[in-house]
């Protein structure tokens, strides 16, 4: 590797807290679905960030809306109204069919939001506090305590506990367990409707009906993080859409801002009216107009550019031309996912084949230690599956020679 990155690389490690192992690599600037290094080096990216690019990098339009709202006004307090946070509220209820937001600077803080709301509807039903939270075995919801304590990972939560507490997990597409959690003390019942970081497991869709009826006979809120599958991902524009149900509160974010931090936790009426009141919650930062302009142009182009089209054109493609790996290489187990939200299951640890991916300009990243997981942005076309199943498959008859 040249020198000037090298450097820069022993620079992070000796500014930056050790909490990543990061990839060799210096990233300089993005355009399209390509990414490229301090060195000019090209990379297609099918990582998007982790989900966040839906749009591509440097998409003129976007830019140019972020530019015109940095010279007219960044920040105000939550104190006052402004307009672009209107603006993304309105839109974001009208996809969403939601009907209270809440605009966070990141996915955990609108994690944290959905649990208070839910703990306080809970309150304000019996005045108790002792109200318990089913979430699910391989979930991610975040870092933060109260996200992390429903992440159903025990390998991040263990040197942090104890948690917010009250808290059972059950297992994913398995409805006894979750009925086996269920009691008079239940509150909110959260899950990923697509579970991304544990290993892209995507809700059944009998699964997610039960539990729906569950939440409706016993007034329990069900809290659909769509964080990660959300923002057309699936081919819907929130996950749960393909189900025909509905949650009482969801999280989104990533692709919300699609490079600006900001996420938001959204609520229908009746939660809304019964739960997080003013000075129950707020946020110093959160919906400013920076951001808010970001969410507004994100949802405009979404829509201008049919994404939700190209990512149910594309995606049947891409599934297509990974079921044709998971037939060619014993070593590969499965594929699994929804949309443009895919993992492709190995016998062993895909490290390898995702540093000689990296080597060779193409980005992936996994889901647990092995699953690579596909999140690419949103606009990819056909030739780009193609590039990036042909460097993928150079890749994997080195992995079969071992
Ligand atoms: C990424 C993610 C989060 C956390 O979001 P941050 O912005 O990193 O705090 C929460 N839930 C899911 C499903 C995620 O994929």
């Amino acid at each position: 590797m040249a020198e000037l990155m090298q450097n820069y690389i022993e620079d992070a490690e000796s500014a930056l807290l050790h909490t990543y192992n990061r990839y060799q690599v210096v990233l300089d600037r993005g355009d399209g679905v390509y990414l490229y290094d301090m060195e000019g080096k090209k990379y297609l990216d099918f990582v998007s960030g982790i989900a966040v690019f839906a749009l591509g990098y440097n998409n003129q339009e976007y830019n140019d809306a972020l530019k015109e709202q940095i010279d007219k006004l960044l920040h105000t307090s939550n104190y006052y109204y402004n307009v672009p946070a209107v603006e993304a509220a309105k839109k974001l209820k009208e996809v969403s069919g939601m009907d209270r937001v809440f605009f966070t600077n990141s996915g955990a803080e609108a994690v944290e939001g959905a649990i208070k709301a839910a703990r306080k509807y809970a309150y304000l039903k019996d005045g108790k506090t002792d109200h318990e939270i089913i979430a699910m075995n391989h979930s991610f919801h975040g870092r933060t305590m109260g996200a992390l304590s429903v992440t159903g990972n025990p390998k991040y939560r263990e040197a942090f506990e104890p948690g917010i507490g009250n808290i059972r997990f059950a297992d994913m597409n398995d409805f006894d367990s979750v009925l086996s959690c269920v009691n008079e003390k239940t509150c909110a019942i959260i899950l990923e409707t697509v579970q991304g970081e544990g290993g892209i497991y995507p809700a059944e869709q009998e699964f997610l009906q039960k539990i729906r009826e569950l939440c409706d006979e016993k007034d329990i809120l069900l809290i659909l993080d769509e964080i990660q599958c959300g923002m057309g991902r699936t081919g819907y524009m929130y996950a749960w859409q393909k189900y025909g149900i509905k949650p009482d509160i969801m999280t989104t974010a990533k692709a919300l801002g699609c490079g600006v931090p900001v996420g938001a936790f959204l609520m229908t009426e009746k939660v809304g009216q019964n739960s997080l009141k003013a000075g129950d919650h707020g946020t110093t930062y959160g919906g400013n107009p920076f951001v808010c302009a970001a969410v507004c142009k994100v949802l405009d182009l979404f829509e201008k550019n049919n994404i939700i089209e190209n990512v149910r054109q594309i995606s049947a493609y891409l599934e297509e031309k990974l079921d044709c790996l998971v037939a060619k290489y014993d070593f590969i187990q499965t594929r699994r996912g929804s949309g443009l939200m895919q993992g492709l299951v190995f016998d062993g640890p895909v490290a390898p084949v995702i540093n000689a991916a990296l080597d060779k300009g193409l980005i992936l990243i996994n889901a647990g230690a092995d699953i690579i997981r596909f999140v690419p942005p949103l606009v990819i076309g056909k030739a780009d599956v193609d590039e990036m199943i042909s460097i993928l498959e150079s890749c994997l008859a080195q992995y079969q020679k071992g």
